[in-house]
């Protein structure tokens, strides 16, 4: 029942920012309040956002965040980070190299216990 609820959420929650991505930056201001709504059904269903609409947003302002127009992404570390130009906020995500980075760290300490 519960997981049925968050699914529909979730399908809110996509159409929302996609919404909000097509007002953007037209009506920032419509772009702006759909995204507070499903900033607001996230919260209320308590549900996880998926990776494709993890960082879609900035979470200060709820502006979308879209490279090049809303947005200057820097990669660093093996970090997006991304500078909303709305409000200056800044998002970290880590990028998928990121999980290679573990996996040379575990090589590092296999090789330290050969030694
Ligand atoms: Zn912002």
């Amino acid at each position: 029942m519960k997981e049925d609820h968050r699914a529909l959420a979730l399908e809110r929650i996509e159409r929302l920012v996609l919404l909000a991505e097509e007002a953007w930056p037209e009506e920032k201001e419509l772009s702006r309040r759909y995204l507070e709504l499903a900033w607001k059904l996230k919260l209320r269903h308590r549900v996880r956002l998926p990776p494709h609409l993890r960082g879609r947003f900035c979470r200060k302002c709820r502006s979308p965040l879209k490279p090049g127009v809303s947005c200057r992404v820097r990669v660093r570390a093996g970090r997006m980070v991304r500078v909303c130009l709305e409000c200056g906020h800044l998002t970290r995500l880590p990028l998928k190299g990121a999980k290679g980075n573990r996996i040379n760290k575990r090589r590092r300490e296999d090789g330290e216990d050969v030694r």
